[in-house]
């Protein structure tokens, strides 16, 4: 597949039949499911997009039955910036119902595969976008991340994926799961191509607010030769397999042959940040889910009254994983127990953001897994407390709304890709790009 540089460069008359034949090769490769729709209408390099992302007069459904027949009526501003830079949405890709989940099987449209290998999840929640990518079937895509949802399934689809810090792109027209810890990024295929698309989705939005006032550039000024502070956590990673263990040594090696200082740092037990999440995920996601009531977007169900219309909507459209959430967001948020749950996690919030903030006294870079394991087989995680540890390496970095890149490594003996993050302090998204080009490079390594 071609790089997003290169199709940058590409007339428009190559473009065309690019489109043509990826629109084929799509069609071809249905078991896959990675899309949910695809529609070659727009002029420019066809990008994937997460079904949770607003495109105008296009069905958008966060993946659930709720929202069945819903036409976006406006953009996101991530895709008038698309479209302003060339770029246009070719495909919607599937994903966990509403973002919740690590494995996209929660999706209303059916499990998308991993294209590595037919028996693994993909990861998720923006499994169908990773997959996209990992198949040939898109050149880059976008997804979200609350929890880790581009982080996660870019390492077990073997590409890149890119968190930004909270606040660098406007989450105008993203369909809110956590509105505190949501973030759209780039999925792509190589470091730099993440750094364009991050280039082209940033900057301020008056239409968000809390979006920052920032519009700085990282593409342009990319500099893998800079020799950084790069912070590694030895008894953190003790939690993960040995494939993570071993690719984790390969990157330390990697990094120090390219010139890069090694610290040694620690931090404080990771089931603290799962409590902390699931606190406050769950308690966001049960405000931004009470619109969906049948009366003013996508699928009704009409009942005696307007109350029952209202439980027979949301009992038939939301699946299991997401009445599960809206009963844990209630119970945290009711007023005998919010003081104990909702409270708690705010302040374990901020001790989680000051512990980064002190080790970012010290280095520019933290080096971190993405998973503590490569790619699960469908139906091994059954159980959601099994789904939610999952999350333990990359709740943290959404947490204190830094920024944070995973990107491949290597494969384990069975051919599964291995992906490791690295995390950068708040806004400095370069140095964050600049380390991530150098580990790709000095790796040396193509998924
Ligand atoms: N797996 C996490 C969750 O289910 C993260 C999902 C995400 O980042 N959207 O909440």
């Amino acid at each position: 597949m071609i790089t997003l540089k290169e199709a940058l460069k590409l007339s428009k008359e190559e473009l065309n039949k690019f489109k043509e034949d990826l629109q084929a090769k799509i069609a071809a490769n249905p078991e896959l499911n990675a899309y949910i729709d695809v529609n070659n209408v727009g002029e420019g390099i066809p990008i994937a997009i997460k079904d949770n992302i607003q495109v105008k007069d296009w069905s958008v459904t966060s993946g659930s039955n709720i929202l069945q027949g819903y036409i976006a009526p406006y953009n996101a501003t991530v895709i008038e910036k698309m479209l302003n830079a060339g770029l246009s949405p070719f495909g919607r890709t599937n994903m966990d119902e509403f973002a919740m989940g690590s494995t996209t099987e929660s999706s209303f449209y059916g499990k998308t595969l991993n294209p590595v290998n037919a028996e693994c999840v993909p990861g998720g929640s923006s499994g169908g976008s990773a997959a996209a990518v990992g198949a040939g079937l898109a050149i880059a895509a976008l997804g979200s991340d609350t929890g880790g949802s581009i982080r996660q399934p870019a390492a077990f689809c073997g590409i890149v994926g890119m968190k930004p810090t909270y606040g660098r792109v406007s989450r105008y027209g993203l369909g809110a799961y956590a509105s505190s810890l949501d973030q759209i990024g780039p999925m792509t295929q190589n470091v730099e191509d993440a750094a364009i698309l991050y280039d082209i989705i940033s900057g301020h939005d008056v239409k968000d607010s809390t979006s920052a006032p920032m519009d700085d550039k990282v593409s342009d000024k990319l500099n893998p030769e800079r020799k950084l502070r790069i912070a590694v956590l030895p008894k953190y990673v003790e939690n993960a397999s040995e494939d993570i263990k071993s690719a984790y040594a390969k990157a330390i090696e990697a990094l120090k042959a390219a010139g890069h200082t090694i610290v040694e740092k620690e931090m404080m037990d990771a089931k603290y940040d799962i409590s902390a999440y699931y606190i406050t995920a769950t308690a966001e996601a049960t405000t931004n889910l009470a619109r969906y009531d049948g009366i003013r977007y996508g699928n009704r169900v009409e009942g005696k009254n307007l109350e029952d219309t209202f439980i027979q909507t949301r009992s038939n459209g939301f699946g299991d994983e997401v009445k599960r959430r809206i009963l844990l967001g209630n119970f945290v948020l009711s007023s005998g127990y919010y003081e104990a749950y909702y409270v708690k996690a705010q302040k374990t919030r901020h001790i989680i953001k000051d512990e980064y903030e002190k080790i970012f006294q010290d280095v520019d870079l933290i080096l971190s897994p993405v998973a503590p394991t490569v790619a699960n087989k469908f139906g091994e995680l059954s159980n959601p407390m099994e789904m939610y540890l999952s999350d333990i390496y990359t709740i943290s970095v959404n947490l204190a709304g830094l920024p944070a890149l995973s990107l491949p490594i290597s494969k384990n003996a069975d051919g599964m890709p291995i992906g490791l993050q690295l995390i950068a302090k708040a806004y400095d998204e370069q140095t964050l790009f600049d380390g991530s080009l150098s580990l790709e490079k000095a790796i040396g390594y193509k998924a």
